[in-house]
């Protein structure tokens, strides 16, 4: 079962696991976000994730990061991420236990889940920042606090499944997998290129909703880029996203999930 919780989070059911990459429900508005200080809403949290056994987190960046301690805290969950991730995480008061530090080139099982850590590329965004963390963490933390060091998209196996969570703005270098979940912003080029190597029957964009938007409101679609065109801003654009992956590759089905519905692979 896949379930996506918005943003970049997905949660897979595989098994008896109940395994979440990336949770990120608190969405505070953008004023809090960029002058204030960020802090996990337990009440969505509890509603929408009442259990969860692993949580991988792709960087430390706020809307990745920031619910995963609370998630753990709550529910007994390991959160798998790259040190900063983990040191945010204990920081904000989960036991060292409940962490582990992971790196590019890992494998490692979670259950029977095998799950491989492979290098992403983070594009630049203005005020998501990179590097050592400050060594004094004072909570709820702010935006800036939330450092990437490292960035890692996901290879999932589980009883002959192939599931790829593709974190990059790079689209090289990507194994074969059956679902795949990828940017919903790129060139024709770009998921030629993609789904040339993962040949998926599946694909998910990812991280293309509005997160200043709450979870009680429809999912909207959020600010693409700057560009020279008319209008300068404009909103990420679903429709664009499936006809390029039409074109990279007809035969694979593409699914823009209900937010918190619950597919079953089977159905897929
Ligand atoms: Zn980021």
């Amino acid at each position: 079962m896949i379930k996506w919780l918005g943003n970049a989070g997905f949660e897979f059911q595989l098994g008896n696991t109940t395994l979440i990459v990336d949770p990120f429900l608190t969405r505070p508005r953008f004023v809090q976000t960029y002058f204030g200080r960020v802090a996990p809403d337990e009440a969505v949290l509890r509603k929408h994730i009442p259990r969860c056994d692993a949580i991988l987190v792709t960087h430390a960046h706020f809307d990745h990061c920031m619910d995963a301690p609370a998630i753990a805290l709550r529910t007994g969950a390991r959160v798998h991420g790259s040190a900063n991730t983990c040191r945010l995480t204990q920081a904000a008061g989960l036991p060292a236990r409940q962490t582990h530090e992971i790196a590019s080139g890992d494998s490692f099982d979670i259950n029977n889940i095998r799950v491989s850590v492979l290098p992403a590329v983070h594009p630049w965004i203005p005020g998501y920042t990179f590097g050592k963390l400050r060594r004094k963490l004072e909570f709820p933390l702010r935006l800036r606090d939330y450092r990437m060091d490292a960035c890692y998209s996901f290879l999932l196996e589980f009883e002959g499944t192939r599931i790829l969570v593709w974190s990059s703005t790079q689209p090289d270098g990507a194994p074969r997998a059956d679902l795949l979940t990828c940017r919903a912003v790129s060139s024709q080029r770009w998921y030629d290129t993609l789904l040339g190597q993962v040949q998926p029957n599946l694909v998910l964009p990812q991280h293309w909703d509005d997160t200043y938007q709450p979870l009680s409101n429809e999912p909207q679609p959020f600010f693409s880029a700057p560009r020279l065109a008319f209008p300068p801003i404009g909103r990420i654009n679903l429709q664009d996203f499936a006809a390029k992956v039409h074109q990279a590759d007809p035969n694979c089905k593409i699914l823009v999930p209900d937010i918190f519905m619950p597919y079953r692979f089977e159905a897929l």
